[in-house]
């Protein structure tokens, strides 16, 4: 099918972006990357009455740290995350999800996604820009629910921020999809900070099994109380399978998603374990 009519506008600086987007009231939509843009339009998903294409925004594209954080400009793309050593040496939980901007990614909040789960598992946040500021939106406040995020319709992305991840820390990012590319039915975001056997920090959060990541903070909990032995990390996948809600659909029953939480819990920790210092 044919996308409906829009204006189309390409923007060379953040500012006039977002003039553009305060101008059109909610009614324009950012392209990013335009791998779920595009196929939105084409559908007749979305009829935005216009597109602001934020590619010629160079200043949009970084990856820079900075006292401990991170940053990312929205348009930094997924392919300069796997190759950075930035991301290799201070993120590496980054680089194991590798699909899609991070800007457009965060924004489009596909529950199934695998960087709104590594915001949520490193309790990253976002900056949003409109012509009122600036202001910063923690991961457990932008995501609200399938594909909405609280960013108002005339803020542009701008900014991806997270903290790094400590040195020596374990972590894995697993995932079950019926064929290879798919978007994954669960995924599971893990991270580890041992002392020997005792765990100093555990961060788990979920892909696909809500509308939003989902934190398991009770699993990690558990993990920090009892250490990161196998019947720790079994106890811990099991209460993650109890911690979730997800939806059944035709790719998978609720129960399944909530049997395959805690599988690739329990898998995602004994990994992010192995690799721990
Ligand atoms: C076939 C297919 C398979 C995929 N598989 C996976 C997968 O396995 N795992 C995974 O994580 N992802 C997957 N994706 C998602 C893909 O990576 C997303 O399309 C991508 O994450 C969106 O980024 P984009 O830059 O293309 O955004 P676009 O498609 O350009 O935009 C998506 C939405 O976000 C908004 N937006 C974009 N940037 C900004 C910004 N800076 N500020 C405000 N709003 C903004 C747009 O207006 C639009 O509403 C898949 C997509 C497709 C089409």
């Amino acid at each position: 099918m044919k996308p409906p009519r829009f204006d189309y506008h390409a923007p060379a600086t953040i500012d006039e972006a977002v003039a553009l987007l305060g101008r059109y009231g909610g009614d324009a939509k950012v392209l990013a990357g335009g791998q779920s843009l595009v196929p939105l339009l084409n559908f007749r998903l979305t009829r935005p009455a216009a597109l602001i294409d934020v590619n010629r925004i160079a200043p949009l594209a970084y990856v820079r740290e900075d006292n401990g954080t991170v940053a990312f400009g929205a348009m930094t793309r997924q392919r300069t995350i796997e190759f950075s050593p930035v991301v290799a040496r201070r993120l590496p939980l980054l680089a194991e999800a590798t699909r899609g901007t991070i800007g457009g990614s965060l924004a489009h909040a596909d529950p199934s996604a695998e960087y709104p789960a590594v915001l949520t598992a490193l309790d990253g946040e976002v900056v949003a820009q409109s012509s009122r500021g600036r202001r910063t939106l923690r991961a457990d406040t932008l995501f609200e629910t399938y594909l909405t995020t609280r960013l108002a319709a005339d803020e542009l992305l701008v900014e991806v921020r997270l903290p790094a991840m400590p040195a020596g820390s374990g972590y894995a990012f697993e995932e079950f999809a019926r064929r290879h590319g798919d978007f994954a039915i669960i995924g599971v975001a893990a991270m580890v900070v041992r002392d020997g056997a005792r765990c100093v920090t555990a961060r788990l959060a979920t892909a696909g099994a809500g509308p939003v990541p989902l934190r398991l903070r009770e699993a990690e909990a558990m993990l920090e109380r009892d250490g990161l032995g196998e019947p720790a990390i079994e106890a811990a996948a099991a209460r993650a399978a109890e911690l979730v809600t997800p939806d059944g659909d035709v790719h998978a029953t609720a129960e399944y998603r909530r049997h395959l939480t805690g599988v690739l819990t329990a898998r995602a920790l004994r990994r992010a374990v192995e690799r721990a210092r």
